[in-house]
């Protein structure tokens, strides 16, 4: 699939067999996401622009560098999940601002609600966009986000979608709007079963990392 990136690492997949189990607890829960999204991360970060810098060693000797240039990234967790990834990309580019989105779900017509947005009012002036949606089952909720987000004048070049556990139907849906976006996960699972949970997929990930 063309702008999909599947991570292939054995603590990826030890990850996703925590997350998958039914009878891993919160603490396991939180754990495996937060290790998970480190990947995802170093992934997701490998386009943003570095800086030339020159350092003294303790030798004293002057070796040219590069120092990442993260302060015109933006982190967009989509709500609950999505936060679930946060301290993992903040490790990774711990000078990126974070803006949220808040997304419900009708759970008859599956379609995504906007109840929280607290975006920069300068979006359009940041390099790159990381939106974090560890559950991306019909699409509805990230391709809302987008919307928001290529509205506001953000080039879709510049946005990377981090996912933990994707269905293909959603990865369709996307890529049929905004081809150009890049999809990274950690898997990509069967289907959707028909209230659009991803099959074998872990559940609901927000009540798994918040609630159960
Ligand atoms: N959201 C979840 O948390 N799980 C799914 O399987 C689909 C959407």
């Amino acid at each position: 699939m063309n702008n999909v990136t599947v991570i292939k690492h054995p603590v990826v997949e030890d990850s996703i067999k925590t997350l998958r189990d039914k009878n891993s607890d919160i603490v396991k829960f939180r754990q495996s996401l937060k290790r998970l999204g480190l990947f995802l991360a170093v992934e997701a970060t490998k386009c943003i622009p570095t800086r030339k810098h020159q350092v003294e060693t303790p030798l004293n000797i002057t070796a040219d560098a590069e120092e990442i240039s993260d302060d015109g990234t933006l982190l967009i967790p989509i709500l609950r999940a999505g936060l679930g990834f946060v301290d993992s990309f903040l490790e990774i580019i711990p000078r990126a601002k974070v803006a949220h989105i808040g997304m419900s779900r009708d759970h008859e017509t599956l379609e995504a609600k906007v109840y929280l947005k607290t975006l920069p009012e300068n979006l359009d002036a940041y390099e790159k966009v990381f939106v974090m949606d560890p559950m991306l089952a019909t699409g509805n909720s990230c391709i809302k986000t987008l919307d928001i987000l290529v509205e506001a004048g953000i080039n879709p070049e510049n946005i990377i979608v981090a996912c933990a556990f994707t269905a293909p139907e959603g990865i369709e849906k996307i890529h049929k709007k905004y081809p150009q976006i890049k999809i990274i996960t950690a898997t990509i699972d069967q289907k959707l079963n028909d209230v659009g949970y991803i099959i074998p997929g872990c559940g609901d990930a927000g009540d798994r990392l918040y609630l159960l």
